[in-house]
């Protein structure tokens, strides 16, 4: 239901993506693991609209994101649109960027009030929801300097949440955390995943990936060159690039 075919990317002439493809179908997880450097913020990026591929397709449900085919010739979407389509995408960040003058509750309304013009009093109905189902109905009126990480990460999960996205894009969600938290962040996730969400994740949890994921795909230098599920992956990787990384992430 997520497919990306052929995505290129170069920033000045460094080519970081070259010609990435692949699937995730509904209510599957996909994980991707690869050293740093290699394109796997960049993909996400790409697949939340953030940034235009230079080439190659992102469909969602069939429907081609980011552009617009009129008369046969294919035109980008203006900032609106775009602004539109981006809400059938959640995206979680290593650092959570929350409005830190806002509460947990207001920053998780915010979407809902401001691109998708839903009345106030029905946002926080809504947002308060989605703050109790990652664990912080407690929490809603603190800000995020009263938070911890794990919590502010979960206020972030929340707040792409309550858009209803048909796809969850974390990058390396629990990197920036204690490791104590860490733990909190991956249960809400992995409850996600029960729940049915379609999601990719990039992450060095491979514990995590090995539980979760349908299936595990290994950047390296702006390509795919493995993916297999997860046990096939980690108890038998093929490429010599897997096997050198999982020494390192083991
Ligand atoms: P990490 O594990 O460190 O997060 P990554 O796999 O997410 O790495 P990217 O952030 O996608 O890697 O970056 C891939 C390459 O693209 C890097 O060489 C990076 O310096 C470069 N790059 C990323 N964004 C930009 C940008 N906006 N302008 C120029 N170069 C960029
Ligand atoms: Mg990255």
């Amino acid at each position: 239901m997520l497919r990306v075919t052929d995505l290129h990317k170069t920033y000045g002439r460094t080519e970081v993506l070259k010609g990435v493809d692949f699937t995730v179908e509904r209510g599957e997880v996909k994980a991707l693991l690869g050293p740093s450097g290699s394109g796997k913020s960049t993909i996400l990026r790409l697949m939340a609209l953030l940034e235009r591929p230079d080439r190659g397709e992102i469909l969602l449900g069939g429907r081609r994101l980011g552009v617009q085919a009129t008369g046969g010739r294919v035109v980008h979407l203006g900032e609106r649109e775009l602004a539109r389509q981006r809400t059938d995408i959640g995206m979680v960040f290593q650092k959570f960027n929350l409005f830190n003058h806002l509460d947990a509750l207001h920053n998780v309304m915010l979407g809902l009030t401001q691109v998708r013009g839903v009345k106030r009093a029905e946002a926080k109905e809504q947002a308060a929801a989605m703050l109790a189902r990652v664990g912080l109905a407690e929490r809603a009126r603190h800000f995020p300097s009263e938070l911890s990480g794990g919590q502010q990460q979960r206020v972030a999960i929340a707040r792409a949440l309550v858009m209803n996205p048909s796809v969850m894009l974390f990058d390396e969600p629990t990197s920036a955390l204690d490791p104590e938290l860490v733990g909190e962040v991956l249960a809400v996730m992995e409850q996600l995943a029960a729940d049915g969400m379609t999601m990719v994740v990039v992450t060095h949890e491979t514990r995590f990936a090995r539980r979760v994921a349908n299936e595990v795909a290994m950047f390296d230098s702006g390509s795919i060159v493995e993916q297999a599920p997860p046990d096939e992956f980690f108890d038998h990787p093929r490429h010599e690039r897997t096997r050198k990384f999982l020494e390192h992430v083991h």
